[in-house]
């Protein structure tokens, strides 16, 4: 996922009231615009930037 698709899921996630506990199971390496794979990994059901 790009950097502002995770920023998306962050704010979509957030909207939740109270906001669920994510465990982050599924993570996917962030891309930049061009499709390199950067230094960071997203969970992809809330967004949260987890370390690798
Ligand atoms: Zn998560």
């Amino acid at each position: 996922m790009t950097k502002s698709q995770a920023i998306d899921l962050q704010a979509k996630w957030k909207q939740q009231d109270p906001p669920p506990l994510c465990e982050h199971l599924k993570v996917e390496s962030e891309r930049n615009v061009d499709g390199d794979v950067t230094d960071h990994n997203h969970c992809t059901v809330c967004g949260q930037s987890v370390p690798r």
